[in-house]
């Protein structure tokens, strides 16, 4: 039979993914653990990034969920702060100002989001590998478990992380789908039959189905395959971004035996050992890095050990390696800089000019007018409906409408003294009543001016334009002389 040569122990590096062997199948990788500053600063960012997922949207704000994207009301409240489909272009400004601040986060910073906010990174650094760190030992013993044949203590061991893994992945499924319905209501969905409630009930099975195949299984290859970001950071980054790099300057040549007069590497391959993608950095910046510092914490600690400097792999830029001593703030940065500050001073001018009190005037469906005489008089009557929406955190109570620069006017609406409470919408209706003579062409734009007060008793008001409709009498009067 012939031979396979494992060309990786010949020191010869593959031209393939490192999570797939020699024949292409999964390798599955199971990084060591490391311990060091850039480890202790992404555990606090980790249980920080976890709490506000995980916690917030069971936290109420001002007797409201704290964040919620209701998006069959189409309706987005931000702590005490409601937002509807009206104010969409805050929307853009906000999806915006994300991908502009990820533009200039990579340009200037390399791939920081994903090493050390990504939900990708930070749950199966923070939650999975911890537990099946518990339930199946160090990274020596989940190597040699994976390789052992299916005995009674290995299925056991899989059982129970892999129930401990659903549980978990329904949590994080729940509160997930409690951003976008609701806790109270996902609550009670939760307490009842399911058939009361199938399709949410069949999207957090599934969502739960999906967050446990890749938090427990697929894991680096949603980075190394399905991640747009992944494929594009090479586009918004060049050789003065920061990155994770291994100075070969100083690492070069390694260890080996029977050399004397190497380098500071001694090919220890701990950073190797490390990796979550099971990549060798002293090969070069490469697309699987995700920045997360794990290989810079662990071989400070062998440079520790072995009394060299630390700093062999670090937060560095190619052309600093290269000895030019170049900013990473370049001229791309600025651009994007310089874009992002638009985006924000919009989105905030937007913001504090956003009314109170969200006023829209529609016409009934009815007929757009009706005409009634009454002692003599022609009369025409208007009917229209307001949407009112309080959009504060307050009570509001609306005073009264009137028409500014239209005399005779008569509103027979019943009494437009309207209380309104924080975030509440309202449909009132609204009759106008003039006599024909007023609207001779059978249509004028008028002015109206609502006013209304907050709890503080602080009088506003708010105007706008309306159309009045009625018979068009002169058009009559021509085709009577003719
Ligand atoms: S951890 Fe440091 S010393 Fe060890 S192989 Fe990696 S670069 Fe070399
Ligand atoms: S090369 Fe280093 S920084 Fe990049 S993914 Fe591997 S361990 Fe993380």
């Amino acid at each position: 039979m012939k031979k396979e040569i494992n060309l990786e122990h010949l020191g010869i590096i593959p031209e393939r993914p490192p999570s797939l062997d020699q024949k292409g199948n999964r390798k599955k990788i199971h990084p060591a653990k490391v311990r060091g500053k850039f480890k202790q600063a992404r555990t606090l960012m980790q249980a920080f990034l976890i709490f506000i997922f995980l916690i917030l949207p069971w936290i109420p704000y001002k007797g409201e969920q704290s964040i919620l994207f209701d998006i069959a009301n189409r309706k987005f409240v931000f702590f005490g702060h409601t937002f509807y489909s009206h104010d969409s272009p805050l929307l853009f400004f906000l999806i915006s100002i994300g991908v502009f601040s990820i533009f200039l986060m990579t340009a200037v910073w390399g791939r920081v989001w994903c090493g050390w906010a990504c939900p990708q990174t930070v749950f199966i650094d923070s939650i999975f590998r911890r537990i099946e760190e518990w339930i199946e030992g160090t990274y020596i013993y989940r190597r040699k478990l994976d390789q052992e044949p299916w005995t009674s203590k290995k299925i056991l061991k899989k059982i129970i992380k892999w129930t401990v893994f659903f549980l978990m992945s329904s949590h994080i499924a729940h509160s997930f789908t409690a951003y976008f319905v609701g806790a109270k209501e996902l609550v009670w969905v939760t307490t009842h039959s399911p058939f009361e409630n199938l399709d949410l009930f069949v999207f957090v099975q599934f969502f739960t189905a999906i967050t446990l195949f890749n938090f427990g299984w697929f894991r680096e290859q949603f980075c190394l395959i399905v991640c747009p970001y992944g494929r594009f950071q090479s586009v918004l980054m060049d050789e003065n971004s920061k990155a994770i790099l291994y100075d070969p300057n100083r690492g070069e040549p390694r260890k080996t035996r029977g050399l004397k007069d190497h380098g500071d590497c001694v090919n220890c391959f701990r950073c190797v050992n490390v990796c979550p993608t099971g990549i060798d950095i002293r090969n070069g910046l490469q697309l699987e890095c995700i920045a997360c510092t794990a290989c810079a914490d662990a071989c400070d600690e062998i440079m520790d050990k072995v009394g060299y400097p630390k700093g062999l792999i670090k937060y560095t830029s190619e052309s600093e390696l290269k000895g030019e001593k170049k900013s990473s703030f370049t001229t791309r940065s600025w651009i994007y800089l310089c874009i992002l500050i638009v985006l924000i001073l919009s989105f905030s001018t937007i913001l504090l000019n956003r009314k109170p009190l969200e006023i829209k005037i529609v016409r009934a469906i009815e007929s757009p007018y009706s005409v009634v005489t009454s002692n003599d008089k022609t009369i025409v009557i208007n009917h229209f409906r307001l949407h009112l929406t309080n959009q504060t955190a307050h009570d509001i109570q609306l005073d009264k409408f009137e028409l500014k620069d239209f005399e005779e006017l008569e509103n027979i609406s019943p009494e437009l003294s309207i209380p309104l409470k924080p975030n509440e919408s309202k449909w009132v209706h609204l009759f106008i009543k003039f006599s024909l003579e007023k609207v001779p062409t059978g249509k004028k734009g008028v002015h109206w001016e609502i006013s209304y007060h907050n709890s503080q008793s602080t009088m506003e008001n708010i105007t706008g334009e309306m159309t009045l409709l009625g018979p068009n009498t002169q058009k009559k009067k021509t085709h009577s002389k003719d």
